[in-house]
């Protein structure tokens, strides 16, 4: 992506790849082995997203019940609008800094950042309605508040892209566009991906997949321990899909604070190995017992108060 160093990157592939090389992946565990256990789904009737059962805020699964058997959404939170309208920054930045390269208007990073500046309140009016769109009508205040950081996180984006680009054509001063693109330019962002194979979504979408063998999920919340499980799913369904394997995941955290309102990261990097991928088919065979089943598996001893259905619980407003 456009916010991480290739150097950086580089030095923390050769760390997993040795720890890689130590454990490896059993090949039961591999997406491709999708018909036999443990990978194969126990039903491909029931079909699950990767964020259903990689979301381990409850630790009964209620939420898979209330979503699945009572047909209850989480009520839309800040944390979820926040999430969609980055993640539409993110991918609009993409596509955006690819057609004005290839359209040839465009020829250099100064003038990349020329072009795109002016599309911020575009981009981000985009963001925001898709976020309204899928969620509910946001407050204005609501509104105003993540205005500024979709603002600040398309600006920044740009700013790396524009100097990307200048790094790519000041080493290769010969380059096409084509070649430009392909090095300054970051890997495929939103993957579509198949994953009925292993019991997933039909159309999941992979954040970033990139030549590493490697996937990364791009967060907008606090640090949870269960965020690798996103990645492990991923990578089971691209290896039933297109039978090569992913080792690698990462998790990119970004926040966006005040005073500068420059966007910050912070990356987790693992080896998507045999107890990530047990523990994942674990949590999705337990999620389709829920729903087979059908019965209200009850609340975990403690709930924790950001589990997107705290409220619903807790009121029981069902
Ligand atoms: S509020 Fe508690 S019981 Fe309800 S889904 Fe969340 S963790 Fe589970």
């Amino acid at each position: 992506m456009f916010f991480l160093d290739r150097l950086d990157l580089d030095r923390r592939f050769r760390l997993l790849r040795r720890e890689f090389e130590g454990r490896g992946v059993s090949e039961e565990l591999r997406g491709w082995s999708f018909d036999s256990p443990p990978v194969e789904p126990p039903s491909r009737s029931v079909l699950f997203s990767v964020s259903e059962l990689a979301g381990r805020y409850c630790e009964s699964m209620r939420d898979i019940y209330l979503r699945r058997v009572l047909n209850v959404k989480p009520p839309p939170s800040v944390k979820m609008a926040r999430g969609v309208v980055l993640h539409v920054v993110n991918r609009e930045v993409l596509s955006i800094v690819k057609r004005l390269l290839f359209s040839g208007g465009v020829k250099c990073g100064s003038e990349l950042v020329e072009s795109l500046l002016p599309m911020t309140g575009s981009v981000v009016d985009r963001a925001i309605s898709e976020a309204e769109g899928l969620l509910a009508s946001l407050g204005e205040d609501v509104r105003a508040q993540l205005k500024g950081e979709a603002s600040a996180f398309f600006r920044f984006l740009s700013v790396q892209a524009a100097a990307r680009v200048d790094q790519v054509i000041s080493k290769y001063p010969h380059s096409d566009v084509d070649s430009i693109v392909s090095i300054a330019v970051p890997p495929v962002v939103e993957r579509k991906v198949d994953g009925s194979l292993v019991g997933l979504s039909r159309e999941l979408s992979v954040d970033i997949y990139t030549p590493f063998n490697a996937i990364a999920d791009l967060k907008t919340g606090e640090v949870r321990e269960f965020h690798p499980y996103a990645a492990t799913g991923y990578a089971l369904a691209i290896e039933a899909e297109e039978g090569i394997p992913i080792d690698f995941g990462f998790v990119i955290y970004v926040k966006i604070e005040g005073p500068r309102f420059v966007p910050s990261f912070r990356l987790r990097y693992f080896v998507i190995g045999d107890e990530l991928r047990r523990e994942f088919l674990e949590l999705r065979d337990e999620a389709y017992q829920v729903v087979s089943v059908g019965r209200d598996p009850g609340k975990p001893s403690k709930c924790p108060d950001y589990c997107p259905y705290y409220t619903v619980c807790k009121g029981e407003r069902i």
